[in-house]
């Protein structure tokens, strides 16, 4: 079968290799589940990872399969396998476990390894392939109204791990009735972000670098009634002046000295979740006495968050068909890019590599017809 493979921390080696299909024998005790892959998003990621930035191979390979947001059809499910039958379409994770505690009670994304096992980033290959095999543990089922726009739950997981954490953690309150989102960052992480706190009632404002007119991404904002504001425009501070402290913030701008400036735009008791993953060494210049004591006299909080576990997946599900239920359509909207073939990976790295120029929310695979 064919895949899209990189060598990894060798720059633009992104190229097709032919492997051998899959088996479900390949999972032991009977829980294997043989997928034919429809669909595999591209992101920053897999951008990074092509430019050599990171990306491990398997043990035995010399390179790397890409891919981590997926969505498939069973077509072969192992004897102990009940809960998945042949024609069902499903979506799934990405983090195995590895050998920390949280690892071993199927919370690996808490892992506190230091090497990870991520499908298509990190010692386990990817989806961008015609097949895969997995654990029926790892899967999600999908139901068939939502499958035009299931390639977006591998990236709503993280935000629903954020979100859902934030109000755990804010359980140290007997109440916590939060009115007031920001979102720093636009991207497809930063839309999947402003939808997730509508579907939950927020009053949501997000925060971009684009200007406002002919910004595609602020009409879609604009659409389920959150504001677009410019930082090029307006500070996080004289955002401040304008919709008043954030109850929570959620930044996803890949900018970490935003970080510091959300810092100070959170309302008593709020709550600030990190999601940049930036690899940098930038460094800024930051009011420490003033973030400190209001971080203290506000009982303000702040925690960072990666990856997802089942359960934010289970979660993803639910929001995917809310939203079509609140906002029919909308989703769709951010699959901007379909790419025919993975012959025509060419195609789909022109598009993440120039993803401004080309308008590019979410670029595509479709490796089979749904
Ligand atoms: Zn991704």
């Amino acid at each position: 079968m064919k895949a899209v493979a990189v060598t990894p921390k060798q720059a633009n080696t992104v190229r097709l290799v032919e492997m051998d299909k899959p088996k479900v024998s390949d999972i032991p005790n009977g829980r294997g589940v043989l997928v034919e892959v429809l669909r595999v998003g591209a992101c920053g990621t897999d951008r990074e990872i092509n430019n050599g930035e990171y990306g491990i191979a398997p043990e035995g390979f010399d390179f790397l399969v890409l891919g981590h947001e997926n969505l498939g059809r069973v077509v072969e499910t192992g004897e102990n396998v009940k809960e998945f039958q042949k024609g069902d379409f499903v979506v799934a994770s990405v983090r195995r476990p590895g050998h920390s505690i949280y690892d071993l009670i199927g919370e690996q994304d808490m892992t506190t390894d230091d090497d990870y096992f991520e499908r298509g980033i990190s010692r386990l290959h990817g989806y961008m392939a015609e097949f895969y095999v997995e654990s029926a543990d790892w899967l999600v089922k999908i139901p068939p109204a939502i499958l035009e726009i299931a390639v977006l739950l591998e990236p709503l997981s993280i935000i629903e791990k954020g979100i859902s954490q934030a109000f755990e953690i804010q359980e140290r309150m007997k109440i916590w009735r939060p009115k007031t989102a920001a979102v720093f960052g636009t991207g497809t992480v930063g839309l999947l972000t402003s939808l997730a706190f509508r579907l939950r009632g927020f009053e949501v404002h997000a925060f971009g670098k684009d200007k406002r007119e002919g910004y595609f991404n602020a009409d879609l904002l604009e659409e389920i009634g959150a504001t677009y504001d410019s930082t090029m425009e307006i500070s996080v501070a004289d955002s401040v002046k304008k919709y008043g402290e954030y109850d929570a913030i959620f930044e996803c701008t890949g900018y970490s000295p935003i970080a510091f400036q959300a810092m100070e735009a959170l309302n008593q008791n709020g709550v600030l979740i990190l999601s940049s993953v930036t690899g940098g060494d930038r460094k800024t210049e930051v009011p420490a006495d003033k973030i400190n004591q209001q971080f203290v006299l506000g009982n303000r909080l702040m925690f960072g968050t990666v990856n997802a576990n089942r359960e934010h997946f289970e979660m993803g599900v639910k929001d995917l068909a809310l939203s079509e239920a609140m906002y029919q359509g909308w989703l769709k909207k951010m699959l901007t890019h379909k790419v025919e073939g993975l012959e025509n990976f060419g195609k789909v790295f022109d598009i993440l590599n120039n993803a401004a120029a080309n308008k590019a929310i979410k670029v595509y695979f479709e490796v089979n017809k749904i």
